[in-house]
């Protein structure tokens, strides 16, 4: 095949692919990494295809092969087509989430000498050319980074082309990957037979009793010991392991030990549990898809406890049965470690873990490793669903209303919809498992798109564990009978009761700080970020008042920087609040807060799950972060301190986000004998999305809601997409911005667009970022992106397709 499409890896590169010439001596294939001239540049690219004719006219030659071997099957390439279609990114973003870890850093620039040059340079070269010259020829390859640091970069540039003009030296290229070292771990092992090592361990034990007891201990062993381990059980030093095999006794062998970040238990596996006649029904519907490879999507819809997790255990466990391997995604590693351990404890040294706090070395060695099919599962966060795993049946995606799911930069891809596609490819069938359905999940489930799994009981009943009690408070009440604290006597009264029985309290408010806005009660100033414009947070730790949105920190004023007055006031409240006034009414509880503040040092999460698992702390504070996924027995009263923060937010899904987040943190009563209470504080107390949630009632919720999103003609009635422009200058945004929406409406009524809409320019909610002015466009339809297809869109114009959240 002479020719072949290329994507490179370059932010100029304006179309998906570029034609280039394959010279006769290169066999590429599609997959292959190549090297090819882009520009004045030297680019790494991925072949998608290759063929006999071009599909641009200008057509370059490929200057050589990256790597021998293709990088991507020809599947990836046909799912970042439609990534970047779909999500309007650049083609070659699309396919780096597939490539091997560290591959799409792109290129590095090496120096080498010139063989045989044709002079040895003339005597007039200048001083840096020479130092450099002489180090090149010292390294044999010099990286082009190492002489810019030297000589800056203008310096090294200029050198270096003088020397390449002379033909002194050349430029070569090389992929940038992170410098792997395989790690080697030593194996000890006898030399003779079994009998023979006895024999010799009997003989020296008078002599040597070190040596005949390390003799012993590999005789007894049937396989190569480690030799740590070795060391460790026999407590031999390294004098008696030199001494044995230089007596010709022992071998000491080496192999690569792939980094395995977790460890595994290499007990038994547990064995599955006798499924329920729901989980029996489940289990036969997806297995019967999965026979048939019939890429069918599954929405497992069970209240928690209901035993979803162990339909998608012995759904795997059957897929594993058939050859076929699986993906399980879940919302976010460090706190769904409970659900993980239950994957591995089923299936021991066949799960592979991924994490993005995992060093480059140990992603690499886990992306090739899974290339192999060495894992039947890899379980990880949305980007695992990129992981090479061969033979792929099976896609399980836990608590998928999470907005974890999406992704926030670009490619924003969500999750759900590029496994669809998988599916759609690959005939892989995918089970969508939740409590709280996603609004429009549970709309294909209900119209047939999807098919609907129910699981509607707790499992855990029988032992005495019934779903908790809600009460809601209306905080307007407390105002009015004098009650000027957080807490109202409602939920005073229960932690009290609460702590003199010995049992713990969980108290739940959706935004961290300790107040989130300061004010001046004379002229109503609020102290805002410079940066982003967004009040800023006052922290009791350091007592400093924190950006959320950007980090931004300073100190808080001692007087209004407007009118001089000292009555600064700290309004709103976030956890850092609730820990005080929890500390200032029952001085004698322990308390701990458990946040994105107090988590930010590595493995955290663990130590404070430790503390408050091991009862060392009465009542946990949180944000979200408490609600997701974690099982406290002793647990028995959860107080949300107020329901209205996200309900409040400018968000066509404020009201799903309410009610998706109240679940789950009833969820947190009640989950082991002791009967739960949860106590919902709110000034909406009327409001759909709390009854609903305090009902445990997802039916009433998703038919109140579907109907709002109808009347509105919101998602999954029409589809969204937000364009957004920022500048450090408000009034260039804003007339890009207009500019743009003109444009569209013109193109949307010459084409006879009529049923597309478009919303805005308006500025964004976070109005200012990190000193950028924003402001968006949405463009709203059955198809908004048709009418994105008629306007050329400058690249500095950010594309968010079904967007989530504000921006
Ligand atoms: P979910 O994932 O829906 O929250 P789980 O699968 O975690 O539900 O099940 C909840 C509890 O019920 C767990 O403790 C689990 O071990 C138990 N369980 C699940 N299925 C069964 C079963 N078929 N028989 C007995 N116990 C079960
Ligand atoms: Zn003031
Ligand atoms: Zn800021």
């Amino acid at each position: 095949m002479p020719y072949a499409e290329v994507s490179v890896n370059s932010p100029a590169a304006t179309r998906p692919t570029f034609s280039y010439r394959v010279p006769g001596d290169l066999e590429v294939l599609p997959g292959q990494a190549v090297w090819v001239p882009f520009g004045k540049q030297l680019l790494q690219g991925i072949v998608v295809s290759v063929g006999d004719s071009p599909e641009y006219p200008e057509t370059r030659d490929i200057e050589g092969l990256a790597e021998g071997t293709p990088v991507l099957p020809e599947a990836s390439i046909r799912l970042a087509k439609w990534i970047a279609d779909y999500y309007r990114c650049p083609l070659f973003q699309a396919l780096a989430l597939m490539l091997p870890p560290g591959f799409e850093r792109g290129s590095i620039c090496f120096l080498v000498p010139v063989v045989s040059p044709v002079s040895n340079g003339p005597g007039d070269l200048g001083d840096i050319e020479h130092i450099l010259l002489e180090k090149i020829r010292a390294a044999g390859r010099l990286p082009l980074k190492h002489a810019e640091k030297e000589f800056s970069i203008r310096a090294a540039a200029r050198a270096t082309s003088t020397l390449c003009q002379l033909q002194l030296i050349e430029r070569t290229y090389d992929v940038e990957r992170p410098r792997i070292k395989p790690k080697l771990e030593t194996y000890i092992q006898p030399a003779a037979d079994t009998q023979t090592t006895l024999d010799m361990a009997a003989s020296l034990l008078k002599r040597s009793p070190k040596q005949s007891s390390l003799l012993s201990y590999l005789a007894a062993a049937e396989a190569p010991v480690a030799l740590r381990q070795a060391k460790e059980a026999t407590g031999c030093s390294p004098a008696v392991i030199n001494t044995l095999a230089g007596k010709g006794l022992i071998r000491l062998t080496s192999c690569e030990q792939f980094r395995r970040p977790v460890l595994f238990s290499a007990t038994s596996p547990e064995p599955p549990l006798h499924p329920t006649a729901a989980q029996h029904n489940a289990l036969q519907a997806i297995t019967r898809e999965m026979d048939q490879s019939s890429g069918q999507i599954f929405l497992l819809h069970g209240i928690t406890g209901s035993g979803k997790t162990e339909v998608y255990l012995q759904t795997l466990q059957t897929a594993i049965k058939t050859g076929k391997r699986a993906i399980v995604l879940v919302p976010e590693i460090s706190l769904t470690t409970q659900t993980i351990e239950r994957f591995t404890a089923r299936f021991p040294n066949q799960v592979a873990v991924l994490h993005s706090r995992l060093s480059l070395g140990e992603q690499f060695d886990q992306w090739r490793e899974i290339a192999a099919g060495e894992y039947s599962v890899v379980i990880g966060p949305r980007s695992a669903l990129f992981a090479p795993q061969p033979d792929l049946g099976l896609i399980v995606i836990d608590e998928e209303h999470e907005w974890t799911y999406k992704q926030d930069t670009a490619p924003r891809y969500h999750a759900r919809m590029v496994a669809a596609e998988i599916a759609r490819l690959s005939g892989a069938v995918v089970i969508l498992g939740s409590a709280t359905p996603d609004v429009e999940s549970f709309y294909h489930a209900r119209s047939g798109r999807y098919r609907q799994l129910d699981m509607p009981e707790r499992l855990t009943e029988q032992t005495g564990s019934a779903l908790p009690a809600v009460e809601i408070v209306d905080l307007r009440d407390e105002l009015k009978a004098g009650n000027r604290s957080i807490f109202s006597y409602r939920l005073q009264s229960a932690i009290k009761q609460a702590l003199d029985r010995k049992e713990q309290v969980i108290l739940f408010l959706n935004r961290r700080g300790g107040a989130t806005f300061v004010q001046c009660r004379t002229c109503g100033h609020v102290v805002n970020c410079r940066r982003c414009r967004v009040p800023m947070s006052f922290h009791f730790e350091g007592q400093l008042l924190v950006c959320h949105q950007c980090n931004y920190r300073a100190q808080p004023p001692e007087s209004c920087p407007t009118c001089s007055s000292q009555r600064i006031k700290y309004l709103g409240l976030g956890t850092q609040a609730v820990e005080a006034e929890a500390a200032r009414l029952f001085p004698l509880a322990r308390t701990s807060r458990w946040d994105s503040d107090a988590t930010r040092i590595k493995n955290s999460h663990q130590a404070l799950h430790q503390v408050f698992a091991t009862g060392q702390a009465d009542i946990l504070v949180g944000t979200q972060m408490v609600a997701k996924g974690l099982d406290f027995p002793n647990v028995s009263l959860v107080g949300v301190i107020n329901a209205d923060t996200v309900l409040n937010l400018p968000d066509f899904r404020a009201g799903e986000r309410t009610f998706a987040l109240l679940s789950q943190v009833a969820g947190r009563a009640g989950r082991s004998a002791k009967p739960g209470t949860v106590i919902i504080q709110s000034y909406f107390p009327r409001h759909y999305a709390i009854q609903a949630a305090a009902g445990n009632n997802y039916l009433d919720f998703y038919n109140t809601e579907i109907q709002y999103r109808k009347e509105l003609n919101q998602p999954p009635f029409s589809r969204l997409v937000r364009l957004t422009f920022q500048h450090t200058n408000d009034e260039i945004c804003q007339r890009e911005a207009l500019r743009l929406k003109k444009q569209l409406s013109e193109a949307r009524d010459e084409h006879g667009l009529a049923s597309t809409s478009l919303i805005g320019p308006a500025p964004s909610f976070v109005q200012r970022l990190r000193g950028r002015y924003r402001w968006s466009i949405i463009i709203k339809g059955s198809n908004p992106a048709e009418l994105l297809n008629l306007v050329e869109l400058p690249r500095n114009w950010r594309v968010d397709v079904d967007p989530y959240g504000l921006e």
